[in-house]
């Protein structure tokens, strides 16, 4: 059985990812003959037992004592399969070998058979982890054979079992012997409290990436060594469950946020030039709650605060079940809205400020959901839900379709073209159709490409950058227009502004709430203003609420404004009396 699974694992272990799986190096040690060390101080019995052994195939080396023993067995370290020990020898005798090997987790594993002709040692051979027994004289071979063959046997198997069931680079156990430990606990120990706990380190790619994998792997090292140290205080059991993701199971208490300060505090001292920021989710115990389910709660608080440096620390609550309930539904429920017209395009003005009076310039659609029981939800509350699973696609689809339909309506109607933003997620932007969808959608209702604006999240931007970039630069090309959404709260550094291609900055509104009264946050926005101007793009202040806000960005040059001081995002209808005011200001222009 294990020859095959070794077979195959050596044939496999090019494809798995490039690493090599501890289970599959141990098999790669079972196919080849197996190396015996036989210890005793004695030349004919070392001869004798390496005659029988030798027959059998395997490789034999000797040592006349305890001390040579030791060279040996550190200078195989990872070939040795098994050690015959006699007991009484001079220099180190055979029981302080196995001390010695006992107290060492790089040998403990090697599997010792006592070579002894006194039985009343053996107990005490035993209780030191022997795992069998040989006497003297060797006169019987085939006993002989057939023990070391089984002991060897018991042994690999032991060994593969191990190797699957501890990750090799902590230490830790793998995620399906921890969660079926963790089963197996809830199940037979119901007096037994556990919490659940998830820590995460916070964009572990960049590290890995930035530092180097060895680094990487130091730091999760570390984390494996400072969880050990706590739960050789408390009970419990760990796993690194995958990269750099570690599930903990442990018995109820409180003091997490020390526990965390502790992690992180040991992260810290690792390197003075990289911050790596833990977060941890915690399900605390509860009635009835399996493990399965707790750790998927942990995970789902642990990602709560994702990028939170301040409160890196998040215990499940009531509110977040409360939450957890409400996004079931609503992913239930996304089937229904779209067919029975709940979900709704609203559209936002964007105001061309340079001129006076500041003129229509364009749209941007958002979605809403009107939900016969829930009432008007705002995408705040799905967008990101959806984001998460990919089925923020079908909405986007919708928006797009309704509003390209809308700018067709209004150039009919009004014989004005209105363009019109809609937002990308990263799913839209991966999706190979998206070319031709986009062009599709311009096509059907004959409109130019000129007439829909994407807009695509700064923070889309800083990952898979390659990819993201490829595909915004075909659009671009093809004429449609990009805007970078949500500017100043992703990580892009001037230096990449310049080579992004982009047309339009759209200024978070967050740059804008404090410019009436922060002179630092007007400069910043001054700041910004300069750097697109240099790089030729437009910007687009988002927020905007007040006249005074309006009139200090008019000064500093901000060629476009959304925000509530114009209107709300507004269902077309009523989008339709800005229009219309539009073009009457237009005709009195004229006039
Ligand atoms: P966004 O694309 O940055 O859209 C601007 C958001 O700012 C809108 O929120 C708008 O209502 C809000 N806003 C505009 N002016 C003001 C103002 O003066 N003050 C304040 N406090 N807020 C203002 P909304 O509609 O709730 O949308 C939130 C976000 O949800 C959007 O941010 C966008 O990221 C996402 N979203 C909306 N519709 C869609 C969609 O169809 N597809 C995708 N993928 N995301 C969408
Ligand atoms: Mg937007
Ligand atoms: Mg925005």
């Amino acid at each position: 059985m294990c020859l095959n699974a070794g077979y195959n694992g050596i044939n496999n272990r090019r494809n798995l990812m490039g690493r090599e799986d501890t289970a599959l190096v141990m098999t790669d040690k079972i196919v080849r003959p197996k190396l015996v060390l036989v210890v005793d101080d004695q030349e004919l019995n070392r001869d004798a037992l390496s005659a029988i052994l030798e027959e059998e195939k395997y490789q034999i080396i000797e040592a006349q004592n305890g001390a040579e023993a030791m060279e040996e067995i550190y200078r195989h370290v990872d070939d040795l399969s098994m050690l015959l020990l006699d007991l009484n020898m001079p220099v180190m005798t055979g029981f302080e070998v196995m001390e010695k090997l006992r107290a060492d987790d790089r040998v403990n594993h090697i599997p010792v058979i006592v070579l002894t002709a006194d039985t009343s040692a053996e107990l005490k051979a035993l209780q030191m982890g022997a795992a069998d027994f040989i006497t003297k004289p060797f006169n019987m071979p085939e006993i002989i054979q057939t023990r070391v063959a089984r002991i060897l046997e018991l042994s690999e198997g032991r060994q593969l079992i191990s190797a699957a069931e501890h990750d090799r680079l902590t230490g830790l156990y793998t995620r399906n012997f921890f969660f079926e430990y963790a089963k197996r606990l809830f199940q037979y120990h119901p007096e037994m409290h556990m919490d659940s706990i998830v820590i995460n380190i916070d964009q572990f790619h960049s590290i890995n990436a930035v530092n180097g994998r060895d680094f990487g792997d130091v730091v999760l090292r570390l984390i494996g060594d400072e969880i050990r140290a706590f739960l050789a205080q408390t009970e419990g059991i760990a796993s690194r469950i995958e990269a750099d993701s570690f599930d903990i199971y442990c018995i109820s208490q409180t003091g997490y946020t020390n526990l965390l300060e502790t992690f992180q505090d040991k992260v810290n001292r690792l390197s003075p030039n990289v911050s790596i920021h833990l977060r941890m989710g915690v399900m605390p115990w509860r009635e009835g709650s399996d493990p399965v389910l707790t750790f998927d709660q942990a995970r789902a608080a642990c990602n709560m605060v994702r990028g939170d440096y301040q409160n890196p620390l998040m215990l499940y609550d009531d509110n977040m079940y409360a939450r957890e309930l409400l996004n079931q539904r609503l992913l239930n429920d996304l089937n229904n809205a779209a067919s029975e017209r709940q979900l709704q395009v609203f559209y936002q003005p964007k105001y061309d400020i340079q001129c006076d009076p500041p003129r229509l310039s364009s749209a941007e659609a958002l979605i809403r959901w009107n939900h016969p029981e829930l009432g008007m939800i705002f995408p705040g509350d799905f967008v990101p839900l959806l984001e998460g699973n990919g089925l923020i696609s079908i909405v986007d689809s919708f928006v797009w379709k309704e509003a390209a339909c809308q700018i067709s309506e209004w150039k009919k109607k009004y014989g004005f073209l209105l363009p019109v933003s809609v937002n990308l997620s990263r799913a839209d932007v991966f999706d190979p159709t998206l070319v031709d969808r986009l062009l599709c959608l311009v096509r059907d209702n004959g409109l130019d490409v000129g007439a829909i604006k994407l807009e695509v999240t700064e923070s889309a931007y800083t990952d898979k950058a390659k990819d993201l970039l490829d595909i915004v630069t075909r659009l671009r090309e093809l004429g449609f227009q990009i805007e970078m959404d949500d500017f100043g709260t992703g990580y892009s550094s001037l230096n990449m502004l310049s080579d992004m291609p982009i047309d339009v900055l759209k200024m978070d509104m967050k740059f804008i709430r404090n410019i009436e009264s922060s002179e630092t946050d007007m400069r910043l926005v001054k700041l910004i203003l300069d750097i697109a101007k240099y790089l030729s793009l437009q910007v687009v202040a988002e927020g905007v609420e007040t006249s005074r806000q309006l009139e200090l960005l008019k000064e500093a040059g901000c060629d476009l404004v959304q925000g509530y001081y114009f209107s709300r995002p507004v269902p077309p209808e009523e989008f339709e009396k800005l229009i219309e005011a539009e073009l009457s200001t237009q005709r009195e222009q004229r006039n």
